[in-house]
């Protein structure tokens, strides 16, 4: 039996990147806002200390400030035909625990989805008529268009300081930006990073090529920075211990080095941590949630009453939570009717690495970070004519050394010795003189791939767990080969004696990492047959419950997740601080 707490205003699931926005922003509209939060609190000088920060082992092989597979998992199977079997190690994602959630060991490249991403079925439609889009390919529209996303894709880039340079300040073309991008109102409000010898050749080459070559935009900053709240974080010093690992520098931009120093001192807000929220209550009628259950440490569940429920946890989580609350209609992959589940995509991580020659070329890749380096953007979503090419999609090319860790980064040339000394001189050699471009690309919904409740396995609570029924539909692969081919040629250009091309091909495995951007599940969109949420997260079916996260992506472009993510949680948080509050229930669109 739960033991039932005093009421609050606002219930909120999970303290990440879109937990804290919106606990930040309801808080400053007077309402009583508590955060519940699955793992332990974390914070820059006490647990990304300096001192041990940089501590691979801990962070990157053992995966510290990463969900633990003991806490939850998920059952993973490539098609509905086959068994799903449980992830007993996290490896082709890696989900955050604790305060600041993924946003901790994130890497920070923070893009702006283009004007095309928006109504993207539309687009395709437009521009090669409706037979383009293969019949199981179930893109769609968002129900929102970039112009409206734009103040707050302005808001998070603010607020994470993020380091840039504008293609399209209000229509007029800027040198030296992402040519692609749609109008932005203002600038990046800090300067681009400084770049390394790797992505200044590979910018030259590519340039040289026809290319227009900018800055990665980064939440690691170029200069200190003070943010619209107060909160000062740090110039980036390119430690190279930065995806997978806390910053100890205060440089990256996560929840705890950008809103939590002044959510965590307002009166009105309180946070929980080691609190699992096991599902959203909903009164008789199923179409007014109550609040939530949740369970800590002892074992022991609470009933937290809340007028307002908000479910910021992990995508896969707050699918998983829609599910087991009974929160609309679950999707049937035999029948495709329901939505909850439907359209789960991933993100096609596409990479070519180069082996220079030694004597020649130094990159020094340990001198880095998450998001520093120069991109490309002429590969990407429909940037190039897909008339001829039989699929559609592509991604953002960077070349981004992240930093190169003793332990994990020591990739050497296809033929050479796999051990013993032959293999010590391969590293030794191309340790410093190898340098890898990335694709990161598009995603886009499969009728045949999608999420819902395992129907063998549970937790440890013995709830279902969450199950992935995904693998990479006939076009994605296509897409991959042809923009790993064309990233290729730059990395020959630039001089690579050898190159490993490795697009993304069947079956999809969750073995290997890689990416954390997996989306969808509760799509949004204006269409209450195809999407869970509304324009303004708001779920069709339980009014006073809203969801901000990757799983209201329709599908995934070919750009990573988070600048959209933060946008949307200020969306969603602007919709409910001046329409909800002032009348509770269904949000029409304006
Ligand atoms: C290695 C890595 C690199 C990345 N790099 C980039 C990048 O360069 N650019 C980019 O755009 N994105 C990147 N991402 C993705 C980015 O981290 C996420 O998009 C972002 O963290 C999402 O924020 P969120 O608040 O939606 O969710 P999360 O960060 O997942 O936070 C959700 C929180 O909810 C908590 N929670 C979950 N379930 C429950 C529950 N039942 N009860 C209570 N609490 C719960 C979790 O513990 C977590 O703290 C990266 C991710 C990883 C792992």
């Amino acid at each position: 039996m739960a033991r039932k707490l005093p009421r609050k205003d606002v219930v909120i699931i999970g303290l990440g990147w879109t937990g804290s926005i919106i606990a930040n922003e309801l808080c400053d509209e007077g309402l009583d806002v508590v955060a519940l939060e699955r793992g332990p609190w974390r914070d820059t000088a006490t647990d990304f200390n300096i001192g041990y920060a940089p501590d691979e082992l801990r962070y990157n092989s053992r995966q510290e400030l990463m969900l633990r597979p003991a806490q939850t998992t998920v059952t993973a199977r490539n098609n509905a035909d086959q068994t799903a079997l449980p992830m007993r190690q996290y490896g082709s994602f890696h989900p955050g625990n604790g305060v600041g959630g993924a946003g901790v060991h994130w890497a920070g490249i923070t893009w702006r989805f283009s004007p095309a991403d928006f109504r993207l079925r539309s687009h395709y439609t437009e521009r090669y008529g409706a037979q383009s889009i293969p019949e199981d390919m179930t893109i769609q529209d968002w129900g929102l268009t970039y112009e409206e996303m734009e103040p707050y894709y302005d808001r998070f880039e603010y607020l994470a300081g993020v380091s840039g340079k504008a293609g399209n300040l209000n229509g007029q073309m800027q040198d030296g930006g992402n040519p692609f991008e749609g109008a932005r109102k203002r600038e990046y409000p800090n300067p681009p990073m400084m770049q390394t010898f790797g992505p200044t050749l590979f910018a030259e080459t590519a340039a040289k090529m026809g290319y227009k070559p900018f800055p990665i935009p980064s939440s690691l900053l170029s200069r200190t920075y003070t943010n619209p709240l107060g909160v000062t974080m740090g110039q980036c010093t390119f430690c190279g211990f930065c995806t997978n690992y806390g910053c100890a520098n205060y440089s990256k931009a996560s929840a705890q080095t950008t809103v939590l120093p002044i959510l965590m001192r307002k009166p009105n807000f309180e946070l929980r941590t080691l609190c699992e929220v096991l599902k959203v209550n909903l009164d008789s009628t199923g179409k007014k949630a109550t609040g939530v259950t949740y369970v800590d440490t002892s074992g022991d569940e609470f009933e937290q009453p809340a007028d307002l429920v908000i479910l910021c946890a992990f995508m896969l989580d707050n699918v998983r939570l829609m599910l087991l609350s009974g929160i609309g209609t679950p999707y049937d992959v035999r029948s495709g009717k329901g939505t909850v589940g439907r359209n789960f995509c991933y993100q096609m991580a596409n990479q070519v690495v180069g082996f220079f020659d030694p004597a020649k070329y130094n990159f020094n890749s340990f001198i880095g970070g998450g998001a520093t380096g120069m991109a490309i953007d002429e590969l990407n979503n429909d940037n190039f004519d897909h008339g001829p090419l039989g699929f559609l999609g592509g991604g953002s090319t960077r070349c981004a050394p992240i930093g190169a860790e003793p332990i994990s980064k020591r990739p050497t040339p296809p033929g050479s010795p796999t051990w013993g000394s032959g293999w010590k001189k391969a590293m030794r050699d191309s340790y410093l003189s190898n340098l890898s471009v990335g694709c990161e690309a598009s995603s886009y919904a499969n009728r045949g791939n999608f999420l819902d409740l395992d129907p063998t396995y549970t937790d440890r609570l013995g709830r279902p767990l969450m199950r992935i029924t995904f693998d990479f539909p006939e076009n994605d692969v296509k897409m991959s080969a042809y923009v790993t081919t064309k990233v290729a040629e730059i990395v020959r250009a630039m001089g690579a004696q050898t190159i490993v091309e490795n697009p993304r091909t069947r079956p999809w495995s969750v073995v290997p990492y890689q990416s954390t951007h997996v989306v969808g599940g509760t799509a949004m969109g204006a269409d209450p047959s195809t999407s869970v949420v509304n324009p303004y997260l708001q779920s069709w079916d339980v009014p006073n419950v809203f969801t901000v996260g990757a799983n209201v992506f329709p599908q995934n472009s070919g750009f990573n997740p988070t600048g959209t993510v933060g946008a949307l949680a200020y969306r969603a948080a602007d919709a409910i601080r001046s329409r909800y509050l002032k009348s509770p229930g269904p949000l029409v669109q304006a």
